[in-house]
């Protein structure tokens, strides 16, 4: 008995590739091709194993991936990227707005790497400085998120998994 949430592959050099089956990560740890990284808590038995399934594995050998562009970059994406809450304070809600971290008017770029959300106090105290010349700071570094990062949260997993995950995606890029 296997869930039906997947199970994420990272390559060698701890990138993240894709998800794949339960069945598969089994079979890839059992074949000594694939290490496990991060657990669950979920137990598969069978007559002759008895496994904790992990949440994410990751490949023995290097495994050359073609290129895939990361998200395209809009208003909709970024918020999901800093999960709807202000990168300088953390809070959630209200009124959360797109800020350049390097003002456009000092050459900054729209781009996934220099905007992020902001609230309404966090955006009236840095104005139209950049980030230095404020007291605030960022949570994390803004990057482009890779097309795994979304896919997540199609995969239906718990919680305690995507956790696992999130680690490995939250600011993974692929270019
Ligand atoms: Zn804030």
């Amino acid at each position: 008995m296997l869930p039906d949430w997947k199970v994420l592959v990272l390559n060698s050099s701890y990138e993240p590739l894709q998800f794949c089956t339960p069945r598969r990560a089994v079979v890839m740890v059992i074949m000594g091709r694939a290490e496990k990284v991060e657990r669950d808590g979920f137990v598969v038995r069978s007559p002759s194993v008895t496994m904790r399934l992990p949440a994410v594995i990751r490949l023995m050998r290097y495994v050359r991936m073609p290129y895939r562009p990361g998200v395209a970059f809009s208003k909709k994406n970024v918020f999901k990227r800093d999960q709807y809450t202000c990168q300088y304070c953390g809070a959630g809600g209200g009124t959360l707005t797109l800020d350049h971290v390097i003002p456009r008017s000092r050459g900054g770029a729209t781009a996934w790497e220099n905007v992020v959300l902001a609230c309404r106090r966090c955006n009236a105290k840095k104005g139209n400085r950049p980030l230095h010349e404020t007291s605030l700071s960022l949570l994390r570094p803004p990057v482009r998120p890779s097309h795994l990062f979304f896919a997540r949260t199609a995969q239906g997993a718990p919680a305690s998994v995507q956790a696992a995950w999130s680690k490995y995606l939250e600011y993974a890029s692929n270019d």
